[in-house]
């Protein structure tokens, strides 16, 4: 069924969205089944689970981090991950910097760079317990710091959202423009202020299961999808 799954969610993709299978929750032999019908690009939530799974499946395997990450946890991903989607707060980007240089070797030889792509996490749900930082606080974060200096090691990729969890097709629309908005007023203010162009900063990650056909009427370039392709998780 995954190797289908994928299929009929691929089919349904545009040019230049990329496909991030969620893998949360789903066993290794899940994910090798997506990776034998091509798929490279997965997403885990849970620091024991991504750094079990990384061990042990291939190599060219890109791993996106997608759930809450603690700052004490950040030394397990840093060797391995492709992406962290999920930065959340100014000390999150401070641990990142700092365990890309304690694992920069390690980083050079499998990436080939020792930097960190991240995307910054936005709240725009109305879920007080999704995290994520407000339109606002990114803004005033990224205005107050020299970024390249404060983060050399981190490359700042995008932003990444989720809309709220109601069967509300305007509500994520709204909730999806929000993001998007919050993507190019930090490139027409902080980001071009200090150098940083519209071609680095360029993801836009939202759209999950099921609002992915939305995800990308909105803008959408990457969609991060679990349910679709594996099946539900037991928790
Ligand atoms: C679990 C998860 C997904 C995938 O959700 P599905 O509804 O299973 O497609 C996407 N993004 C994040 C951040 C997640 O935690």
């Amino acid at each position: 069924m995954i190797k289908e799954n994928l299929q009929s969610i691929r089919a349904t993709l545009p040019q230049g969205v990329t496909l991030v299978a969620v893998s949360k929750f789903h066993p290794a032999e899940a994910v090798q089944e997506a990776y034998d019908a091509g798929q490279r690009i997965f997403g885990e939530s849970r620091e024991n689970e991504f750094k079990a799974k990384a061990a042990t499946l291939p190599q060219d395997i890109e791993w996106h981090f997608i759930g809450h990450l603690q700052t004490n946890k950040v030394k397990y991903i840093a060797p391995l991950v492709s992406l962290i989607q999920s930065i959340d707060s100014e000390r999150l980007l401070d641990e990142v910097e700092r365990q890309a240089v304690r694992f920069s070797k390690e980083r050079e030889a499998r990436f080939g760079d020792a930097c960190i792509d991240v995307l910054l996490q936005l709240h725009v749900a109305r879920e007080e317990t999704k995290s994520g930082f407000s339109p606002d606080e990114i803004m005033q974060l990224l205005d107050s710091v020299n970024i390249k200096e404060r983060w050399p090691h981190v490359r700042l990729r995008g932003v990444m959202g989720m809309a709220s969890f109601v069967d509300d097709k305007d509500l994520w629309r709204k909730e999806f423009r929000t993001i998007k908005a919050c993507q190019r007023a930090l490139l027409d203010g902080p980001l071009k202020a200090q150098g940083i162009t519209e071609e680095q900063f360029d993801i836009l990650s939202f759209g999950m299961s099921d609002d992915y056909k939305v995800a990308i009427e909105e803008g959408s370039n990457m969609v991060r999808i679990g349910t679709s392709i594996f099946g539900h998780r037991e928790y």
